[in-house]
């Protein structure tokens, strides 16, 4: 049995903008296919980086390429890959100029320093290969300069169970766009990412809301404990309440149960296990 889930992040103007929704829709069923084919012989973490990178590459989404500008009009993304067989997690906070983040984190596995941030993550990036690359696209500067929100951008992740029962998970973004250089986005931590031999979550939302839920690690450790995943989810999602915290997640268990929740609902999400596909917002 293997599964795999993806998101596209929110979707911020579903109502206004069809078409864009639409080609988001289209976009992740395209990539859940491919990625599902894929893991029919790749391990899960070898395919949600798989599945992550082709995200990156489309310019719909906000990760990689068409990535949001920060408040000093520079990109800079995060992103980081955990794999349930080894408990490890990996991940770049902030690094530049880099065509797929997820990869970085991916070399980043096999290193003692497993996260870096900023132009140590560059540095590490550039060193291993990764040639500069500029994933700003016209369409990000305009709105950039505008000083308008993105449109119909948002942080991709997936989780991925494969036939031998691993989890994988991987989330990679821009971040929320305009914000303080310095600026830590939730994708990169254990609120935004996380999985275990139980559960795998990945997180897209407001970066302080989910950190502040700890909602990744909190689903994960609930479903470990025997909770359902959607009773986890019930939970994890009713203590974002109080704060009104803006969070969607996807998620697969052990047994192959997907599940996905978010808070105010627009999040763009595709899964897919052989036979039936589902793709939503
Ligand atoms: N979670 C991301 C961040 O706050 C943004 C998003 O998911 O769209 O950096």
């Amino acid at each position: 049995m293997s599964k795999i889930i993806i998101h596209g992040g929110f979707f911020s103007e579903s109502s206004t903008n069809n078409e864009t929704k639409v080609a988001k829709q289209q976009a992740l069923l395209r990539i859940v296919r491919d990625s599902y084919n894929y893991l029919q012989n790749h391990s899960a973490v070898e395919t949600v980086v798989h599945a992550t990178s082709l995200l990156e590459d489309d310019a719909l989404f906000n990760a990689g390429i068409g990535s949001q500008i920060q408040s000093d009009g520079k990109i800079r993304m995060s992103a980081s890959l955990m794999d349930s067989t080894t408990m490890k997690m990996s991940g770049v906070i902030n690094i530049e100029e880099v065509k797929n983040p997820i990869q970085v984190a991916e070399v980043l596995m096999n290193v003692d320093d497993r996260i870096l941030s900023g132009e140590g993550a560059t540095d590490f990036a550039r060193k291993n290969g990764f040639e500069k690359f500029s994933t700003e696209i016209p369409q990000r500067r305009k709105e950039y300069e505008a000083k308008l929100a993105s449109t119909g951008t948002g942080t991709v992740g997936c989780v991925a169970l494969d036939n031998e029962g691993r989890i994988a998970v991987a989330t990679s973004t821009g971040g929320k766009g305009f914000e303080i250089v310095g600026r830590v986005s939730d994708s990169a931590t254990v609120a935004g990412n996380y999985c275990n031999e139980f559960c795998g979550v990945s997180l897209t939302g407001v970066g302080e809301d989910i950190v502040s839920g700890a909602v990744a690690a909190k689903i994960v450790t609930r479903v470990t404990d025997g909770f359902s995943l959607e009773q986890a989810f019930e939970k994890t999602f009713a203590e974002l309440k109080p704060f009104d915290g803006f969070a969607g997640a996807i998620a697969i268990d052990k047994n192959g149960n997907i599940f996905h929740q978010d808070s105010h609902p627009s999040m763009v999400f595709a899964s897919f296990d052989g036979e039936n596909e589902e793709v939503f917002n």
